[in-house]
């Protein structure tokens, strides 16, 4: 870079800054203590992998292998890629530390992905998952506990009005067959595909259904549905999921048009959107991948996971007016004159000794009293504790309410703790 050009971020890739701070830990915190009341274990993985695990596992035809990844040699020549997405890192994982023998696991990991895409509001390059992934469990219940996992955190986050598509895409012998007659309808209207639809036409052309050209949206509404082609046990084991979603009571929407834009989905798939963001209406999604762990060179291990995007439910958040309030100070200690300023440290560390867990900010680099008070003003504390001159020299302190009028209380050093924890509960 020219030590000219004027520094700024990639394009795409945001800065999160304090201001918006509090929406993002309240969502990381509400869904860690949720996924731990549902028998979830955390894990991290790396943000790098080889290039050819996104191959194998996303798939080669999808928008995301072909045209958005964050693909480099490494200094030793081997492929890189950024991961684009969490599950084909988390099934490597599984497998290379050998956590799928005999064994359930149910985990779930949070962080960056990358994605070469035309950023927009809700779509950017470097964007934020948590993500939710089930290991050995063949059954419909898991998945529909995975669904209701979801609705509870919408829930608890004050999230309203958002609305959950679900469909079934079969075994992958079911949707070969389909895939033939999906190929045909579209070979009869060649002439109405682009440019990316005729190249998956041969390779994959389920792939043209996920397209989100608005010029293909006629012909694609058209098309045969994979619902109609369905085998037996799919369409049990989807029936049994709805069973499910219908005594809790969470409603749904079965949506044969959603194929979701990954390969390695078989059966169940779902998404949660949302009118309320514009075009990227997509808050949550996520499907069965019964095949890909053995896909991958693991022993055979039904799964299924989703993932949310955090950026997108924290604009749904702010758009629904879901307030959140940020961790500002509870105290802040004025320190005004040499002797204050001394032993003013100590005193706050005895002060965080006896007030565990409260929001204490200390006044450091001095200044005047009243600088001093505006910078508690403004810290959002509820207490000044005040130490001056005097104070100081008769080891005093006064206790000024910032947001009421009432009288400020002098406390010797030795009560000042008790005293503050009091008020501090009391309002
Ligand atoms: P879309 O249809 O909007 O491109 P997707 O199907 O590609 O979404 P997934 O791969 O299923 O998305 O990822 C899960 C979630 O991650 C999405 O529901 C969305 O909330 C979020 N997400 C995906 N891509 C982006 C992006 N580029 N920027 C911000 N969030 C994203
Ligand atoms: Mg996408």
């Amino acid at each position: 870079m020219n030590s000219e050009q004027k520094l700024q971020a990639i394009r795409g890739m945001n800065d999160i800054l304090p201001a918006d701070i509090a929406y993002w830990q309240h969502l990381e915190n509400t869904t860690r203590t949720l996924f731990a009341e549902y028998g979830f274990q955390e894990i991290r993985v790396p943000i790098v992998e080889h290039t050819s695990l996104f191959k194998r596992s996303i798939g080669e035809m999808t928008d995301i292998v072909e045209k958005e990844m964050y693909t480099f040699d490494d200094r030793s020549g081997d492929s890189l890629t950024l991961r684009p997405e969490a599950t084909a890192g988390l099934v490597r994982a599984m497998i290379s530390n050998g956590l799928l023998h005999n064994q359930r696991q149910k985990v779930w990991t949070s962080g960056p992905m990358f994605r070469h895409e035309r950023p927009q509001k809700g779509r950017y390059r470097q964007f934020h998952q948590i993500d939710v992934e089930a290991f050995g469990f063949a059954g419909p219940d898991l998945d529909a506990e995975l669904i209701l996992m979801t609705a509870r955190l919408w829930q608890r986050l004050g999230l309203k009005r958002l609305v959950l598509n679900i469909n079934s895409l079969g075994t992958p012998e079911a949707r070969q067959n389909y895939r033939e007659i999906l190929r045909n309808y579209f070979k009869a209207h060649i002439d109405q595909l682009d440019e990316d639809s005729l190249r998956r036409l041969e390779g994959n052309p389920l792939r043209i259904l996920d397209t989100k050209n608005p010029a293909m949206a006629t012909l694609v509404a058209q098309a045969p549905v994979l619902t109609d082609y369905l085998d037996a046990e799919s369409a049990t084991h989807f029936k049994t999921l709805c069973h499910h979603l219908d005594a809790v009571g969470v409603p749904y929407v079965v949506n044969p048009r959603l194929v979701r834009g990954l390969d390695y989905y078989s059966r169940t798939v779902f998404e949660w959107v949302t009118t309320e963001l514009g075009a990227q209406d997509a808050v949550c999604s996520g499907g069965r991948y019964d095949g890909l762990v053995a896909q991958l060179g693991g022993e055979p291990t039904p799964a299924m996971g989703w993932a949310l995007g955090e950026e997108r439910i924290i604009n749904l958040m702010q758009a629904q007016g879901v307030t959140v309030v940020p961790n500002q100070a509870e105290v802040y200690v004025v320190l005004v004159g040499e002797q204050a300023e001394a032993q003013g440290l100590a005193l706050v560390e005895r002060l965080r000794n006896e007030l565990t867990a409260c929001r204490i900010e200390t006044n450091c680099g001095g200044g005047s009293f009243k600088s001093q008070l505006k910078r508690a003003d403004k810290s959002g504390a509820r207490y000044a504790v005040i130490v001056g001159e005097s104070e100081a020299a008769q080891q005093m302190a006064a206790i000024k309410d910032l947001r009421s009028e009432s009288e400020q209380q002098v406390v010797t050093w030795a009560m000042l703790g008790a005293t503050l924890g009091q008020r501090l509960t009391a309002k």
